[in-house]
């Protein structure tokens, strides 16, 4: 794959946007560079864009850390959610935290997103699952940051413990009143549908909903088991279907058909000690692949997308080129920004990593640690040396 890879390399960027990139050596001929230009030496080191996580439970309250333990002595699903509360406590903490303790929390995870080199990342709802709290927890991902932002409405994550045995009518509550009442605030729906989740049934109601309220679509699709919901994503026209470990032949050329971008978390796998979506499949069938956290705190705790190139490329055997372009320009894809970020290219904004490293191979190759030297975000430097750079950065959180 090419990168469009250029050696002892410059980027030029004017009010945030990339101007200009080539040879070092051409700069001054290619362009006037001001007096007052704020000039960036990295002295070698490789430079790449800056990573787009299309896919993060961002916000949310609690601890459950002991579920991590309780899973890998054996304990089963239903035991960890008797014994440790698993996602119903994620969704109780939050409900009970205000908008200001969920922004702080927030602000933190982001704080770690940008010194890991995640320059753009999606926000998903869905540990509120009631119309106030769904706009509260949308409310906290908007928390003042450098890392840009993309929200999406995640109401049917799953159904709240006051409806258990109603899902269909959780569903209404869903079509109805969160997602007409939250219309404009968030940039996407999804939906959870998967075996233990929502149906396919009940997830299109929630697509067909959401589309013609003016969300774009999303879909967690056959993480559990085979369900249909990267065919139902095809076929509504979703900008991606995320997970997809159980797709099938049949599901891959409908992604490639419908141009639905393949969101794949291989961290959840890691965590869960399950397979991995097969992502030389999809990407030898021509589907765009992005590459993801899934950051959450049930099935993925991790901010680091430099572990999930990492996990692409030792699992399902793919370059360090495939799995860096997944990171930037397919997640890019996977949030409908791929004209304005994921590249280095005039016009875009100049979001960029310098790494501490002379290539990014040494990304999947040099892996459990942080790469990651500078971050820039729309032109500005705001991690140096490793250090965030104040006073750009939100305060801590104090609990
Ligand atoms: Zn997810």
């Amino acid at each position: 794959m090419d990168l469009g890879l250029i050696p002892h390399g410059a980027v030029a960027a004017r009010e945030g946007r990339v101007v200009w990139t080539g040879p070092e050596t051409e700069i001054a001929d290619a362009l006037e560079v001001p007096d007052d230009a704020v000039v960036v030496d990295v002295e070698g080191a490789a430079v790449i864009p800056g990573f787009v996580d299309a896919h993060t439970h961002l916000t949310w309250a609690g601890d459950r850390a002991a579920e991590y333990g309780a899973r890998l002595a054996g304990a089963t699903y239903l035991e960890i959610q008797a014994a440790c509360g698993g996602i119903t406590s994620t969704v109780r903490a939050t409900r009970a935290a205000t908008e200001e303790q969920l922004a702080a929390l927030a602000a933190r995870r982001l704080d770690s997103f940008l010194r890991h080199g995640t320059t753009t990342l999606e926000a998903k709802t869905g540990y509120g699952l009631t119309l106030e709290d769904e706009a509260k927890q949308l409310d906290a991902g908007k928390v003042a940051h450098p890392v840009r932002r993309v929200h999406t409405l995640l109401a049917a994550h799953l159904t709240p413990e006051e409806y258990a045995g109603r899902e269909d009518e959780y569903i209404s509550l869903v079509c109805d009143r969160i997602l007409p009442a939250l219309a404009g605030q968030a940039e996407f729906v999804d939906v959870f549908c998967d075996e233990g989740a929502f149906t396919v049934e009940q997830s299109r109601r929630v697509l067909e909903a959401g589309r013609s309220l003016g969300y774009r679509l999303k879909i967690h699709a056959e993480e559990l088991a085979h369900t249909g919901g990267t065919a139902l994503a095809a076929s509504l026209g979703a900008v991606s279907a995320d997970h997809l470990i159980h797709i099938t032949p049949d599901d891959v050329a409908l992604l490639k058909e419908a141009g639905t971008v393949a969101v794949l978390l291989p961290g959840t796998s890691y965590t869960l000690h399950t397979t991995y979506a097969p992502m030389r499949e999809l990407l030898s069938a021509g589907v765009t692949v992005a590459l993801a956290t899934d950051f959450n705190p049930g099935s993925c705790y991790s901010e680091n997308l430099q572990m999930s190139i990492s996990l692409a490329c030792q699992e399902d055997r793919v370059t360090p080129a495939e799995a860096l372009r997944a990171a930037t320009m397919g997640g890019a894809a996977a949030l409908g920004l791929q004209h304005e970020i994921g590249s280095l290219e005039p016009g875009k904004y100049c979001d960029l990593l310098v790494l501490d490293a002379a290539s990014h191979q040494e990304l999947p190759y040099h892996w459990g640690v942080n790469l990651v030297a500078g971050v820039i975000v729309g032109g500005e430097v705001v991690v140096r040396d490793r250090q965030l750079v104040s006073p750009a950065v939100a305060p801590r959180a104090t609990h």
